[in-house]
Parts: structure tokens; sequence; C-alpha cells
């Protein structure tokens, strides 16, 4: 794979296929470890539990910008906005607006040459996330895909519910166009599904696991030592085509699933407000290709914002577990058959 510029690979799912997500994603693993990504689109025949009633949460907006690190180069740093006081949710607001009238356009061209231009401005993200928070009703019909169900129908699950208690699905809120949702991956390399509810589409930018080495030489040469996994970071596609860090778009839509491999490194905007939600989850491969271990050492981020973060033990996964839990819960028949989409070409799996 040479080129930077293909799309992550567009995948079909039917209703069947989707009340057991992880084995239809486990069968196209070789695809999303290729590409970091997949895309899902559910058939007409998908059944999700979704709550009727509008989205509306009492959400704060992060208090963070964006601020470029150096006059040569696109990449920006996300830093905390300072003086937090009684006018910080004006001032907040203030510099979300401002965002948002340098965003009016948010194709991909005009996005990234107004963040860059705008250098003096205040860039604020002009997201807010909700931890614990979902859109989907926990039903008993398994007929019914439900976003909680997934941590415990995946790997983890050997870690009892104790473990799977832990991994509850994160709201994410764009507050207007050009919101940002800076460089990130899940807890301790996990995979990830991500289902966008409503709203502006949002532009993905996915960085495959193997390519984080040449990633983290970049920001070195940079003279800095900023943390690639925890939102510390968002940087100008161009800059990954001039440094050979391969990389893959996909566009998002309302009532599309993009499901990330362990490991991989994602960032988006949205080109309006939107509503969207994410879960992480562990399949045979998180444990077998190393990414559970890691990532186990204390980041500096976790340090400055004086948090503990519970590290999941690996010792759970024996390799016997493992087996078995792939033959019981992955393994699938021999003539299913998927349709993929690649950009314009078309195949059968
Ligand atoms: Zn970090």
């Amino acid at each position: 794979m040479s080129s930077v510029l293909i799309d992550i690979p567009t995948l079909q799912i039917n209703g069947n296929d989707l009340q057991n997500f992880l084995r239809f994603i486990y069968k196209h693993e070789k695809l999303l470890k290729d590409f970091g990504a997949i895309k899902v689109q559910a058939n007409i025949d998908c059944k999700l539990a979704l709550k009727k009633r509008p989205k509306n949460l009492p959400l704060n907006p992060i208090m963070k910008k964006i601020i470029k690190i150096n006059e040569n180069i696109n990449i920006y740093s996300v830093q905390t906005i300072d003086h937090i006081n009684i006018y910080s949710v004006q001032t907040i607001d203030h510099i979300n607006k401002s965002s948002q009238k340098y965003f009016g356009k948010t194709d991909e061209n005009t996005f990234w040459s107004s963040l860059s231009s705008s250098n003096n401005e205040q860039q604020g993200l002009n997201t807010s996330l909700s931890s614990n928070t979902s859109f989907f009703i926990q039903r008993t019909s398994s007929t019914y895909f439900d976003l909680h169900r997934i941590p415990n129908q995946s790997l983890l699950k050997l870690g009892g519910r104790k473990l799977t208690n832990q991994f509850v699905p994160c709201v994410k809120r764009a507050q207007g166009p050009g919101a940002i949702f800076p460089l990130m991956s899940a807890r301790q390399h996990l995979f990830s599904i991500d289902y966008h509810h409503e709203g502006g589409d949002h532009h993905w930018y996915i960085i495959p696991s193997n390519q984080r080495e040449a990633l983290q030489n970049l920001i070195e040469q940079q003279n800095l030592s900023i943390c690639l996994d925890h939102g510390q970071l968002f940087i100008d596609p161009s800059v990954l085509d001039k440094n050979c860090i391969r990389y893959h778009r996909i566009i998002q839509h309302p009532n599309e699933f993009i499901v990330l491999s362990a490991g991989t490194l994602t960032q988006s905007y949205s080109e309006d407000t939107s509503w969207s939600e994410s879960i992480s989850f562990a399949l045979p491969s998180w444990i077998e290709d190393g990414h559970a271990t890691i990532s186990l050492l204390p980041c500096q981020c976790h340090v400055e914002q004086n948090c503990v973060v519970d590290t999941i033990d690996v010792a759970l996964f024996k390799q016997e577990l493992i087996q078995k839990y792939i033959t019981s819960y992955l393994q699938t028949t021999a003539n299913d058959e998927t349709s993929v989409f690649t950009g314009s070409s078309f195949c059968w799996l």
C-alpha cells in the first residue's frame, strides 16, 4: 500500500450480522488492521435500540484551544484555556464563536487552510464529551443492536463484570462547524466503535498503529515531547503527506459506524453540530499483537491531570481462554458473504 490517499474500506452489514457485530468485525480483521479502521453501513433490515426523543444533554464545552507549534509547520498542540474564572464560560463561548466564523465552509481544503492562516486567533475545540452517557436503550431483546453490550461480547469478558463494567459509552458533541476532535487512541490501545447519531458529517484521519514510530519521530524532530494518545495534537494531513506517514481518510455520515483497530490513532473534525457515541472493546489480537502491553507506562498527561488510570491486567487473558473465546464467540460459518465497497470499486470477499 503505497498511496496515502486511499479511503478506508466501507462494508455493508445486514441485520443478522449486526446482532453479532464482533463476529463480523473479526471476520474482516485483516482489512481493519491494514487500514487501521473500517466504515460499516447498516442495511435497511438492521434494528438499533435508539432513544426516540430529541437529543439534549447539558454539556460543558471542553476548555481547550489549539495553537500552532511554530510558524513553519502545521502541527497544532492542544492547550488548556488559561484564567478559568467566572468569565470562563463567556470566554470559551467567544473563542468557539470566532472559530465558527472561520469554519463556515468546512470542505477539507478550506478547513485546513483557515486553520493555518488564523494563527493569531484563538481556536477552541468546540466539542464536549460525556462519559457513561448513551442514546442507546439497554434492552433485553438481542434483535436490537445496543452499543452497551459490545465490551461484554468482546475478549474483555474474560475479566468478568468487574472489568467490563468499566467500559461504558461516551457521547461526543460537536458544537458547530469546524469542531475539532484531536489526535487520540482508545484506552490502553484497545479497539473501538464510533456511531454517528445525527448532524454534520465527520472528516476522519486514521493513522494505523504501525505508523506510530514515524509520527513519534516527526514530533520529536520539532523538539516536542507530546503524547500521541490523549488529545494533545492536531496535525494538518499535508504534514503527514510530506513526511511519508501513511494515513487514511473517511467521511462518516449519520447512521454510519467507524470501527478502529487496536492502537490506531485518529483525529477528526465535524462539518456542523453533531452527536456521536463511542465505546472500547478487545479482540484476541489486542493481546496477541502486543497492543495491551505497549501502553502500560503512565503517560505525562495523567501525571499532569493528577488522575490514576486503572491498567487492565493482561494476565487475565490466558492463551487457552482466548482460544475458547474465539471458538465460542467469533468463528463464522464458511458460506457467509459480505459486499465490500472500496472507493468506487466493488468486490465480494
Ligand atoms: Zn498522554
